[in-house]
């Protein structure tokens, strides 16, 4: 079971097939690539649709996914809009000269650490959203393994926990490399891969996509997640006993990004939905797709679900030098064969 990757390579079809398609000049069409949930890239799809009277082809990918897809259309964008995911592979997709430098006239409206995204990818990405890394767990099943809840990283490596631990994996998952570089942060890196080991006993098995351990944390099939935390409330609203917590050693941030892919087929509504996206009217779908991710634009009204990152002990992240391809690579690298590569 450990090493077991979700079957969870979900094709969206909305208004449209399972790949995109189309003329390629075709006018009043969007390809967008989509790594945020599945809830969040519909509502965002349809609504945009709605209110532009362009057709959008939604295609969903895990962040490390889509990075991989548009490395693979590099002689031949189909992408336009890859929107979401963790900030680290959009600034590799910058780096690797695969999105356009676009500077949005909004980017003075929105919080200095989505300008900074925008800035170090040389304004080929820009910050979305923000939300704090940490752990889910079910209180329901801990109650009955009278097993304390996880407060630290430490935590994590009780032998109580063996096998009840589910993460995701960092290779097509954006959520899993934010927890490798935050570990290597916090440690350094020879200490954070020793716990990486550690904390493999205990993983029953890593998900293709962040959003997947949290849901088996809220369904009872596991009793914790490594997971983003905002995407705790959408689960305890559909009445799961979901509880979160941020590690007390500190933990990092993620920076949901979003680029325009170079060479993009529909340029003009590329810009348009690139917008739209930025402004707090479109910000606000996250809350109604249930993600709670503290968004990018200063004015966009604030749910009180959305963590409070006043109260969260954080990491310097240094998004510059673990959104770099090399570092990325030599990292997944290593925990591939260091960690992944255990019994
Ligand atoms: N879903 C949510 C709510 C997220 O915040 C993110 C990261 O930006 C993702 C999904 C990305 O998931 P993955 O770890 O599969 O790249």
């Amino acid at each position: 079971m450990r090493h077991l990757l979700l079957p969870s390579a979900v094709f969206l079809a909305l208004a449209g097939g399972l790949a995109w398609h189309g003329p390629a000049a075709a006018a009043g069409q969007l390809n967008l690539l989509c790594s945020v949930q599945d809830e969040w890239c519909s509502l965002i799809s349809t609504t945009f649709a709605r209110t532009s009277g362009i057709k959008v082809n939604l295609l969903k990918r895990g962040t490390g996914e889509a990075l991989a897809q548009l490395i693979a259309e590099r002689a031949n964008p189909k992408t336009d809009v890859w929107f979401g995911g963790t900030g680290d592979p959009h600034l590799q997709a910058a780096e690797q000269g695969l999105t356009l430098e676009h500077k949005s006239p909004t980017l003075p409206q929105l919080h200095d650490w989505a300008q900074r995204q925008a800035q170090q990818s040389g304004w080929r990405t820009v910050g979305l959203y923000s939300g704090p890394l940490g752990f889910a767990y079910n209180t329901e099943l801990l109650a009955k393994k009278k097993l304390p809840p996880p407060k630290c990283w430490k935590d994590l490596l009780s032998p109580a926990l063996r096998g009840e631990v589910q993460a995701a994996n960092p290779a097509s998952s954006g959520t899993a490399y934010t927890m490798i570089a935050t570990i290597v942060q916090l440690m350094g890196e020879d200490a954070a891969y020793a716990y990486l080991k550690g904390l493999h006993r205990n993983i029953s098995q890593y998900a293709r996509s962040g959003a997947g351990p949290i849901k088996a944390a809220a369904r009872g099939e596991t009793a914790v997640s490594i997971s983003f935390v905002h995407d705790a409330p959408g689960e305890q609203m559909q009445g799961f006993p979901i509880a979160t917590v941020t590690p007390c050693e500190g933990t990092g941030a993620e920076i949901g990004s979003m680029s325009i892919v170079k060479g993009a087929r529909n340029l003009d509504n590329a810009k348009k939905f690139y917008e739209w996206a930025l402004s707090p009217a479109a910000q606000q779908l996250g809350v109604a797709a249930k993600q709670f991710q503290l968004p990018s634009h200063r004015q966009t009204p604030l749910d009180p679900r959305i963590p409070d990152f006043r109260q969260i002990k954080f990491i310097p992240y240094d998004h510059a030098k673990y959104g770099r391809s090399a570092e990325r690579k030599r990292l997944i690298e290593r925990w591939e064969r260091e960690v992944n590569s255990l019994a």
